[in-house]
């Protein structure tokens, strides 16, 4: 799976779990002065304030650093440990790597020697009138600009139970830790949810040999992912494995269970009741944005920003999981909730701040699962617009699906399984944003030879 990561993103640090495995080291946090501004903001330099440090904050301070030596940086991080990457969590699960791997830089004094002021605290609320955000305890930073990537916090339905003892979320490294100490070979577990961040987790809990029970309330796996053939193709491969996986079927309650290690029942909408050692709550996730309400920013599921990540304040930037930014695919704002989305939108929103103008191009909607071993992916516009074309092959016995979706003779979207050997060739395709010409037609006889398109292309 990390040989997976590894062809997919390249060696980047923020993408690459393989190459944050080997991290030792912890960085130190600066402690805030009690009441009022913070260290480090009165030099008269320009003052950078990052509110969030995982990828998309730790991106943007960088960025901002390398652009301009002399400004004045500082990232607010609110967990406990340094800035990691939730990507990585699973790789804890499953034992691979320690926590320390999951940090996103691996030097000891890396923000120190960064000139990045690193503090751990909360950032309660921004007044943007005084430029100002107050931090938890009563201090405040003042800022000249401010990006916001403060990301997203997993969501849960509303039903009675989820507070009792051994019911989690997998979205921290805390919950990782809860996770770990529970779902011990045998145990019984349930994944609630099987959207893109629950079948990861399906593949770590699998990987830690848990008697694994998967509950989707939609029709298919990954439903906003993959069509209803793939995501069902998908079913059935992981019940192949022996994972169960009960789609079209909702959990009403968790109440108290009656066995010594199966603390809790669950139970279904279609009366089965399942006992459990563990249950995981993966049900989708909603941006972190409503501490900023008092700055009164443009919002949408997440911040509204601009092509330069600029929120609808000129002072104010936003990246991340937080931001609704521009969507290649649509043209118009989406939230795309994915470490490589994060970390481009925060390097575009550093430059901005700084005054180097770049402009985003837009983020592509792409999710690439490696889920027991078969791997499904989906691009752009995978659902097709209207007036389009589409073609698909299905070869349910092997596990092989393509469709393609075309708009004209320019691709736009697709979804596969069962191929590995296509990720940066699709992508290109639909990147390029330019027709297929005479190709259109040979990948509507056969999807399968995008590669060969790809490279056509390329030498057009
Ligand atoms: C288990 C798991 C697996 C994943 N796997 C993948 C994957 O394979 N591929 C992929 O692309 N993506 C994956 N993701 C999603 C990816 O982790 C996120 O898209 C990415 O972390 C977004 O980065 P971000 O910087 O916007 O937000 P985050 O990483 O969430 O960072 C935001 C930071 O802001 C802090 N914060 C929030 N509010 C405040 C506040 N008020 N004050 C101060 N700090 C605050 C948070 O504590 C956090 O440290 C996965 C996520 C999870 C949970």
């Amino acid at each position: 799976m990390i040989g997976f990561f590894k062809k997919l993103f390249g060696g980047g640090e923020d993408r690459d779990p393989a190459a944050v495995a080997v991290a030792k080291t912890k960085s130190e946090s600066v402690a805030p002065r009690a009441g009022g501004e913070i260290a480090g903001q009165n030099d008269g330099a320009t003052r950078h304030v990052i509110i969030g440090a995982g990828p998309a904050g730790v991106s943007g301070a960088e960025t901002i650093r390398k652009a301009d030596p002399s400004a004045s940086v500082t990232l607010i991080g609110g967990e406990p440990e340094p800035p990691y990457s939730r990507m990585a969590i699973p790789y804890v699960l499953t034992g691979l790597i320690g926590e320390e791997g999951t940090y996103l830089r691996k030097d000891d004094d890396h923000y120190d020697s960064a000139a990045i002021t690193y503090i751990q605290s909360r950032v309660e609320s921004i007044d943007a009138a005084a430029r100002s955000v107050q931090l938890s305890g009563g201090d405040s930073a003042n800022y000249d600009k401010l990006l916001i990537a403060t990301g997203a916090s997993p969501v849960a339905p509303p039903i009675d139970g989820l507070n009792q003892p051994g019911v989690h979320h997998c979205w921290t490294l805390d919950d990782a830790r809860k996770i770990v100490s529970l779902a011990d070979e045998g145990a019984n577990v349930v994944l609630m949810g099987a959207g893109f961040i629950g079948c990861i987790i399906l593949e770590a809990l699998a990987e830690r040999k848990v008697n694994l029970t998967v509950v989707e309330a939609e029709d298919r796996m990954v439903p906003r992912m993959m069509n209803e053939t793939a995501g069902n193709m998908l079913k059935q491969w992981c019940e192949n494995k022996g994972v169960s996986v009960l789609t079209s079927t909702r959990v009403t309650k968790l109440e108290a269970g009656a066995g010594d290690q199966d603390t809790i029942t669950v139970d279904l909408d279609n009366g089965a009741q399942i006992p459990a050692h563990l249950v995981v709550v993966a049900t989708g996730v909603a941006s972190n944005i409503g501490f900023t309400e008092s700055a009164g920013l443009k919002t949408g599921t997440g911040i509204v920003v601009d092509n330069e990540m600029r929120s609808s304040d000129p002072n104010v930037f936003a990246a991340g999981d937080c931001a609704e930014g521009p969507d290649f695919s649509t043209g118009g704002w989406q939230v795309h909730a994915i470490q490589p989305t994060a970390v481009d939108h925060g390097r575009i929103a550093g430059l901005n701040m700084v005054g180097q103008a770049a402009k985003y191009k837009g983020s592509l909607n792409m999710n690439v699962l490696d889920t027991l071993g078969l791997i499904s992916a989906s691009f752009g516009n995978w659902e097709g617009v209207t007036d389009g074309e589409s073609a698909e092959v299905v070869d349910a016995e092997n596990f092989r699906y393509m469709r393609l979706e075309f708009d004209g003779d320019k691709l736009i979207g697709a979804l596969s399984l069962g191929r590995t050997d296509h990720v940066g060739a699709i992508r290109g395709l639909i990147q390029s944003d330019q027709g297929l010409g005479v190709w259109k037609d040979r990948l509507m006889a056969d999807p399968h030879r995008f590669m060969e398109a790809y490279v056509a292309r390329s030498q057009m």
